[in-house]
């Protein structure tokens, strides 16, 4: 992972280097990041930054030294402002195979062996970190297959931290022990107390974290905290079109639902190819408008796109609901000022205050209510038809009869 592979964060990136440079770096850095922001992916980037060969000012490439001391183009061309990607410690940097670089997460058992340690699961991690870099602490126990186990940094986990922290590192001259959601270590983190305030020379503990409240206080008072902002809409937006290859309209319309959270934004690209504001325009012209016969032919069609898409779909229109409460409560306040040369987010406003002429915000509330409850029924098989109907003309006695609420 390499800074450009982190979504935006400018201003972070250049206070951590300008750490590192000025030998300011403390042996136990917190990330502390909500979801979506990419500390993770920040915390790879630095790490396979502070060992890079060249910023070190060894040659980047070394199974190719050049024997007569020759500029190379790569010299030329780094800035020291990211690691090369190019040298031996970048290049197993980047497949999370560097000997030097340890990995602690929470993970589950997978049979009934007792304690597992994060290493049980490398191979998993270094898919899930290539796959979905900003994933949250659920996908990760989604993609372990975890179901309904809770994940946790287990006191066998921390006897294995100490074992590897204690070795001299092997290649690279700091060792990094990379802690992602430290909110899942127990007590049985005081293990880890000692090492953490008084580890062996050139050893990081770089923790990884979204809330730290959940953080156990001993350690927490041990680390530098690093706050790691979220994104900015533009820097999604760019990052959608570049990464993701769609279209500049979407992507700023995403960008802009999305509340600076790039997992999020991901989530909502994955059905990029859909136009919601279409689909819920001609559902709620069938409900308001056109009538029975319509709604029938929109439940077939809406019927036959899968459990994912139709989730998805109600998603969309539950955040127009809530943009639309917003508007209403804190009128200009909630457009965001970045959002103004935007057309999509015009469009978005524009619908959501139509909206808010249609109903009133306890019919807005009660449809939230409906939208939740079908995606609940979604997650759980139901029939689509059915459920669309019946949400059908749920909505219907909602936006035409207020007392229907009352009495539901
Ligand atoms: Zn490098």
């Amino acid at each position: 992972m390499q800074f450009k592979d982190v979504i935006g964060l400018e201003e972070t990136k250049k206070q951590l280097i300008g750490m590192f440079k000025k030998n300011r770096l403390s042996h136990a850095l917190l990330f502390l990041g909500k979801e979506g922001s990419g500390a993770l992916p920040l915390a790879l980037a630095f790490a396979q930054y502070i060992n890079c060969d060249k910023v070190n000012g060894r040659s980047a490439n070394s199974s190719a030294v050049s024997l007569f001391g020759e500029t190379t183009e790569d010299d030329e061309t780094n800035n020291e402002d990211d690691s090369c990607g190019v040298c031996l410690s970048c290049q197993k940097n980047s497949k999370l195979i560097h000997p030097d670089v340890h990995y602690s997460y929470p993970v589950v058992n997978r049979t009934d062996k007792k304690a597992p340690i994060s290493t049980e699961f490398i191979v998993e991690w270094r898919e899930f970190i290539a796959n979905q870099p900003y994933g949250n602490s659920y996908d990760w126990l989604q993609y372990i297959k975890a179901e309904n186990k809770q994940g946790n940094i287990t006191v066998k986990e921390c006897e294995e931290i100490s074992k590897k922290m204690i070795l001299k590192s092997f290649e690279a001259e700091y060792k990094f022990l990379i802690m992602w959601m430290p909110e899942m270590l127990g007590k049985e983190g005081n293990k880890l107390l000692k090492l953490i305030e008084e580890p062996p020379p050139n050893t990081v503990f770089l923790l990884v974290a979204e809330n730290d409240q959940f953080i156990l206080p001993t350690i927490l008072s041990r680390t530098q905290l690093i706050k790691i902002p979220n994104p900015n809409k533009k820097d999604i937006a760019e990052a959608l079109i570049q990464k993701k290859v769609i279209e500049v309209g979407l992507a700023k319309q995403i960008a802009a639902m999305c509340e600076q959270n790039y997992r999020e934004a991901l989530q909502q690209t994955e059905f990029a190819g859909d136009n919601w504001e279409v689909t819920l325009r001609d559902w709620l012209n069938t409900i308001v408008k056109t009538g029975p016969a319509a709604q029938v032919k929109w439940v077939e069609d809406i019927s036959k796109i899968g459990r994912e898409k139709q989730k998805q779909f109600l998603k969309y229109f539950n955040k127009l609901l809530e943009h639309g409460i917003r508007l209403r409560t804190m009128g200009d306040l909630a457009m965001d000022s970045s959002l103004h040369e935007n057309e999509n987010q015009h469009s978005i406003n524009d619908f959501a205050g139509r909206f808010n002429r249609l109903c009133d915000i306890s019919q807005q509330q009660a449809i939230i209510n409906e939208l939740d409850l079908a995606s609940y029924f979604i997650e759980r098989n139901a029939n689509p038809k059915i459920l669309f109907l019946s949400l059908t003309i749920k909505l219907y006695h909602i936006i035409s009869n207020k007392s229907v609420i009352l009495v539901s």
